[in-house]
């Protein structure tokens, strides 16, 4: 069967529908971190990756930078608008990529809770069109979970955003699961989102320019969530829920492999790092996480993701502003599928994974 890719240059408005439409993965920048990102970019030993994205989106005359910057600080007329014209009912926030995740420890502890209250204030003046996620400062786990308490018990957020590796370093290292106690015991799910590639990976994927969004975000969080399923994780935190986006990254399309390969790796004992596991990697994505469509308004992808992850288990998201297409919400309406898993998809799914009340 030959399969039609969508047209992205379209820009026809969504109807009305019968649900509402929560965009799960949509970004947000406090202005005071880009002015710490701007002294971050002077040091000598400043991150490549953190500074050829982040220094490009501040600093490129483009109209698409430009547009973005804009509304990355917009919490309130600007996004609220751009929400209305996309139908889009609800967002819910995260500190844009890499949050604090190149800071230094201590200004990233303390930043992370500078943001939240942020985040917190600009959802007391917009309740019923946006939700969030915490930012936390993995340089420091203790915090971290000290942060996770916080956020859910007193800024009544009950998600975590956590942008991929923290300086080159995996959550799978046990010197970050105070991170994962927190966010298990609190019942908060922590969203896997891309970072930059780390140094010691962006050389031939930036040669090729397919480093960012386009290819390289996919392959380094993907990475980044096998890392910490083969590495026991949730073995040890049966209750830990996490969610990843751009259709999980590819990883259910992976899946039959993934358990193959997995397997014949832990019986060949090749290497140390690899031990058994209780169940197959893909039972781990199965029962632990969810999957946005961020970034991916292509129905065949969605339907098979459904169909693997389970219904409940898959929702939308836009990836506003970096994605910011307006005729992909159309696009995601018009899939065939019955009026119930279309609301779960867009709606109930969100409402229930992120404590949203209706
Ligand atoms: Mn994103």
């Amino acid at each position: 069967m030959h399969m039609q890719l969508p047209d992205p240059a379209s820009t026809r408005r969504p109807a009305a529908v019968p649900y509402k439409r929560i965009a799960t993965e949509e970004a947000f920048a406090p202005p005071e971190m880009l002015d710490i990102y701007r002294r971050m970019f002077d040091a000598p030993d400043v991150d490549p990756g953190f500074k050829g994205l982040m220094g490009f989106y501040m600093s490129s005359p483009s109209d698409r930078a430009q547009h973005i910057m804009r509304c990355l600080t917009d919490l309130d007329a600007l996004r609220l608008q751009h929400m209305d014209e996309a139908g889009i009912a609800m967002q819910v926030l995260a500190l844009t990529s890499p949050g604090v995740q190149f800071m230094d420890t201590a200004t990233a502890v303390s930043f992370a809770r500078i943001a939240n209250d942020f985040l917190a204030d600009a959802i007391r003046r917009h309740p019923t069109r946006l939700a969030g996620m915490l930012a936390v400062a993995p340089q420091d786990p203790v915090a971290a979970a000290k942060e996770i308490e916080r956020g859910v018990t007193q800024l009544g957020i009950h998600s975590v955003i956590i942008n991929s590796h923290t300086q080159g370093e995996y959550l799978s290292d046990p010197k970050f699961w105070d991170i994962f106690a927190a966010a298990e015991a609190n019942d908060a799910p922590i969203y896997l989102h891309p970072n930059s590639l780390p140094a010691n990976m962006l050389q031939p994927f930036q040669e090729a320019g397919l480093d960012g969004a386009v290819y390289g975000f996919g392959v380094e969080t993907g990475l980044h969530a096998l890392r910490i399923i083969t590495a026991g994780v949730f073995d040890r935190f049966p209750k830990l829920r996490m969610v990843i986006g751009h259709m999980g990254e590819a990883l259910p399309f992976w899946a039959y492999r993934l358990d193959y390969m997995h397997r014949a790796t832990v019986k060949s004992q090749r290497y140390a790092s690899v031990k058994p596991i209780r169940m197959q990697p893909s039972d781990y994505l199965k029962q632990h996480f969810y999957v946005t469509n961020s970034g991916v308004a292509w129905e065949p992808a969605v339907k098979f993701t459904q169909d693997f992850m389970g219904m409940d288990r898959v929702l939308y998201a836009m990836d506003y502003p970096y994605q910011h297409a307006v005729d992909e919400v159309g696009m995601m309406d018009n899939m065939a599928l019955s009026a119930e898993d279309k609301k779960r998809f867009f709606q109930t799914n969100a409402e229930t994974l992120f404590k949203i009340k209706a």
